[in-house]
């Protein structure tokens, strides 16, 4: 017999008695709020979402609104991606014939991301293998996070059927791609996949690069972002022959962009992309990594006025200042480039006295971000806020 439709306005009340609730909680409340409405509300829900999942999709009433699977029927209607649609779908094909691990689900013993795992690996080696194991696996899942649980639910399959283990790790390992966007708006959009040991490489690698130093205040997410270009810029540059590193990043500028003069044009780099006349600068004030050309007919002009810094020079700058000397700043030399005091494009000599060692975030603000640095103590150099660096000209004018 049919029903009267989707109980919309029972849904909606308890929703905003939750709302509600947690508007007036204490903190204490909030805690056990959170842990409750997961428990009591999202992950049973989950569950009854699955159950229906199931029987629509065996009904095959999708194909009446055209879709070609439930899939597609599922991200074109309940605002799901591709992926997310897909995960659901598994679990509710799976933990049909998995009686616990539906039950503890409804029961809100088991989080959502839980049973993805179990119906995964149900997927992998068969649920009748899954089955067999099921208390011993829905144990486990009530004192891991998902993280671990995925750990040991792997385990689980190797050694069922180390055959289809390796098999999926193999499908993995094809599934691996790295995509580099095309610059748009200034930035440049990593997307990729790695396979298992691939991810633990590159983990390590940046992990150890992305430490952050005193007073510094960027987000994991661009002490990461940062790790890895240092990485790279270290491996392109890095000669131990002592014929010094070679410019691997080439950049088209005129004189004026070099010189930062009002209403000069972009820097261009030669795989693609523009850059600001600052980072042009800032860019050929250490040239080791750089090499800037110049447009048509000014080309010899750039070319001739463009220096590197003599390996020599470099040793001399990284045995006087140590560090990067910005502020209380104590990034080591590998992170850090020679400035130019006096800019060589304004005459600053390529000589000791003249150059500093920056870390790479110094640096920027030093150029694209308008600091000033200031000579203090002991080889010292402290910043100088932009507002203030505007203030000193506009005086000195
Ligand atoms: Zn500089
Ligand atoms: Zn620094």
């Amino acid at each position: 017999m049919a029903t009267s439709g989707p109980p919309i306005k029972e849904t909606q009340a308890v929703v905003r008695l939750w709302a509600d609730r947690f508007r007036r909680a204490d903190d204490a409340e909030l805690a056990d709020g959170l842990i409750k409405i997961r428990e009591a509300g999202i992950d049973p829900f989950e569950a009854v979402f699955a159950s229906g999942v199931r029987r629509f999709e065996k009904s095959g009433e999708y194909v009446a609104d055209g879709a070609l699977g439930i899939v597609p029927w599922l991200r074109a209607n309940c605002k799901l991606s591709g992926g997310a649609a897909a995960e659901r779908v598994g679990i509710a094909r799976q933990l049909e014939h998995l009686p616990e691990t539906q039950k503890a689900f409804a029961n809100g013993d088991l989080g959502y991301q839980h049973v993805a795992v179990m119906a995964r690996t149900a997927e992998h080696v068969g649920t009748a293998a899954v089955r067999k194991a099921e208390a011993s696996l829905l144990e486990a899942a009530e004192t891991m996070d998902p993280g671990l649980f995925t750990g040991v639910a792997k385990n689980f399959e190797h050694r069922v059927d180390a055959a289809a283990a390796l098999a999926e790790a193999n499908r993995a390992h094809e599934r691996r791609y790295l995509h580099v966007s095309e610059p748009m708006d200034g930035m440049v959009r990593l997307d990729g996949l790695l396979d298992a040991e691939g991810g633990a490489i590159l983990r390590t690698a940046l992990n150890a690069g992305m430490l952050p130093g005193k007073d510094d205040d960027r987000t994991p997410g661009q002490r990461r972002a940062d790790a890895l270009v240092d990485f790279f810029r270290r491996k392109a540059g890095g000669s131990a022959s002592g014929a010094g590193p070679r410019p691997h990043l080439v950049i088209r500028a005129s004189p004026d962009t070099l010189l930062g003069t009002p209403g000069a044009p972009a820097g261009e780099l030669e795989v693609g992309g523009s850059v600001p006349a600052e980072t042009v600068r800032r860019l050929a004030c250490d040239a080791a990594l750089t090499r800037i050309t110049g447009r048509g007919e000014l080309e010899a002009e750039i070319t001739h006025a463009a220096r590197s810094i003599p390996p020599s020079t470099r040793r001399a700058v990284e045995a006087r200042d140590r560090t990067c000397v910005a502020g209380s700043c104590d990034r080591p030399p590998p992170w850090t480039d020679c400035h130019h005091l006096q800019h060589w494009t304004q005459g600053g000599p390529t000589k000791l006295p003249n150059l500093v060692l920056l870390c790479r975030r110094h640096h920027r603000m030093v150029h694209e971000g308008g600091w000033g640095l200031r000579r203090g103590e002991h080889r010292r150099w402290g910043l100088v806020p932009p507002m203030k660096v505007i203030a000193a000209h506009a005086r000195s004018a």
